[in-house]
């Protein structure tokens, strides 16, 4: 259902409550989570509720405990993984405030896109709330190397990503995508591109007790002469890391603006991007408290 009455300066969170279930794609348990609405300011907040008092994990950068193949969120006891395809649909498609209530360890793995996640949301609509978005944007450039793969961050007017991957495979070579991200973008070319990865990189994972939950059905696997399933683009796979970095960034806890340029990055480097923009995002908030502490005094 299309809400035209969306005010892109505003907050918005979801109509009504959106479930899904199946299972995590590294920890291979059953999982569900249902997604729902929140009040302004609350932000995206992960809720653990299978474990006693329902403990609150928001999506916020300083909650990352651990990068290895997918982004985990902890506070206290409760941790969640593998957050940031559903991060990256809510974040990409607009959504301020949700509460997600999961009853494990994990999102779960679903097609290994976040298309059902975009699809579930535009079914039951967004909504604009009263109070205005909070937009970070920093007037320097930042640049985040580790060897050969790097973040780059620059000042412009709207949200923009530029990604380069390069896995030096016959079918899996050099990939580029680069566009502005709005919610239409989001749901057309990036949300439906799935988890990936190398057939080599399966069979150690699964030796090194990885990726239990991932199969055929959740994964693209780039076998020696083809891939597991048809691709839904010819550039899946680059699309698919522009959809983790979106996920990544919606721990920034706001809107970002800014031109994003990532080469072979991955989930260190884009939670990292994401750890700098929230402190300036801090330093605003701050900035902007003591202007009106002083008109009032
Ligand atoms: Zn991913």
């Amino acid at each position: 259902m299309r809400n035209t009455n969306l005010d892109p300066t505003k907050q918005w969170t979801l109509k009504e409550p959106i479930s899904f279930a199946g299972v995590g794609l590294h920890g291979g348990e059953p999982v569900g989570v249902c997604v729902m609405p929140a009040p302004p300011g609350h932000g995206l907040v992960f809720s653990r509720v299978d474990l006693a008092g329902r403990p609150r994990v928001p999506a916020l950068a300083e909650y990352v405990s651990d990068t290895t193949l997918s982004t985990t969120l902890t506070r206290g006891k409760a941790s969640v993984r593998t957050v940031e395809h559903l991060l990256g649909a809510l974040h990409g498609m607009g959504i301020s405030n949700a509460l997600m209530a999961v009853d494990g360890t994990e999102i779960p793995a679903l097609d290994g896109s976040a298309e059902a996640f975009v699809r579930a949301l535009m079914q039951t609509g967004r909504v604009s709330q009263e109070i205005e978005r909070t937009i970070v944007s920093i007037d320097d450039r930042l640049e985040i190397d580790s060897g050969d793969r790097s973040v780059i961050y620059q000042p412009a007017e709207e949200a923009y990503i530029t990604y380069v991957v390069d896995y030096g495979h016959r079918l899996a070579g050099t990939q580029c995508w680069e566009g502005s991200i709005t919610p239409p973008v989001v749901k057309r070319d990036l949300a439906p591109a799935r988890t990936f990865c190398l057939l080599s990189d399966a069979e150690r994972m699964r030796a090194a007790g990885l990726a239990r939950g991932g199969t055929f059905e959740n994964s693209v696997v780039v076998l020696d002469n083809g891939y597991s399933s048809p691709l839904r683009y010819p550039d899946e796979f680059v699309r698919h890391k522009v959809l983790d970095l979106l996920g990544d960034l919606a721990l920034v806890g706001a809107t970002w603006h800014g031109q994003v340029v990532a080469v072979k990055a991955g989930h260190s480097l884009h939670v990292e991007l994401a750890g700098r923009l929230r402190s300036q995002a801090i330093a605003q908030a701050k900035s902007q408290r003591r202007a009106v502490a002083a008109f009032a005094s």
